[in-house]
């Protein structure tokens, strides 16, 4: 018999995986969470239904909303993630050895206990010296932060506790919390299934950072395939990405200085989206 999971993404539109074996289920106080093992993705984390990382292409999310910031930064030794539980944010900012502090301020700590148990690879960074776990909501966290280098956030869809990551008055907010050089970088959701949401977004970010951008990412698992990252920055140009980079980048499988610069010329259908 095969079994299979389904994530719906639209009314329209939804993902199959084969499953080989349901691995984990609970309830937390926020959200219902699952680890499933899937014949083509590997360990599947699952959250309220949702796909939020696979095994197999997980390092392209990770390293691209955490490289693209980290790259351009010159010094970027402040750092935070706003969600991101499964570590993968975390251990791509680690690389860097000029990171002196990374924070993950993650709602739920379940996510972050089911993803050192079966996601070790992905979590690793979480219990590295450098890394300081908050277990409170990013948004009153935000409000109280201030002089970060790079905050990176790594939420859930906008829905429940994540739906405030979404609105300007939290990018205000991040705009107060970093320090003069400083860059935000936002998941932003499928350019195709969510354009209203990416055009939100965008708007958002623009009223209060002086440069915003939009790159582009290829995630097999992320709804249509095709993601979107939102920058933000003080003066910081974001394609200034130097041709020869650190020793940090030789173990990377999906960013290049290259790949970084080819991600921000947007196709005419994005650059439509976020212009109108
Ligand atoms: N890469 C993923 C994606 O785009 O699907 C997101 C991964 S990460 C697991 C998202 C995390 O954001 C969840 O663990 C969730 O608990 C957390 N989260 C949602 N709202 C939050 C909030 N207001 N403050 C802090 N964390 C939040």
């Amino acid at each position: 018999m095969e079994v299979w999971f389904t994530e719906r993404q639209t009314d329209a539109v939804s993902i199959g995986l084969k499953v080989k074996a349901v691995l984990w289920r609970e309830r937390t106080p926020y959200q219902e969470l699952a680890v499933v093992d899937t014949e083509a993705y590997g360990r599947t984390l699952v959250l309220d239904g949702a796909i939020q990382t696979t095994e197999r292409d997980e390092y392209v999310y990770h390293e691209m909303i955490a490289q693209v910031p980290l790259a351009v930064h010159p010094h970027p030794r402040r750092v935070a993630v706003i969600g991101g539980g499964d570590g993968g944010a975390i251990r791509e900012i680690l690389r860097h050895p000029e990171v002196e502090e990374a924070h993950l301020v993650e709602i739920d700590e379940r996510v972050v206990e089911v993803a050192q148990r079966f996601f070790p690879e992905i979590a690793v960074g979480l219990t590295d010296d450098r890394t300081r776990l908050h277990f409170t909501d990013g948004i009153a966290w935000a409000r109280e932060a201030r002089d970060f280098d790079v905050i990176l956030v790594d939420s859930t869809d906008p829905v429940g506790p994540a739906q405030g990551l979404f609105t300007p008055d939290f990018y205000r907010t991040l705009y107060e919390a970093l320090a003069p050089d400083g860059i935000m970088v936002a998941q932003s959701e499928s350019p195709f299934l969510q354009p209203e949401l990416l055009r939100q977004i965008v708007q958002g970010v623009r009223q209060h950072f002086p440069i915003t951008r939009v790159y582009l990412a290829t995630i097999p698992t992320y709804p249509s395939g095709l993601w979107s990252f939102t920058w933000g920055s003080k003066r910081q140009d974001p394609e200034a990405v130097p041709e020869m980079v650190g020793e940090w980048a030789q173990s990377l499988r999906y960013w290049t200085p290259a790949v970084h610069r080819a991600a921000f010329c947007l196709p005419p259908f994005v650059q439509e989206l976020i212009d109108a």
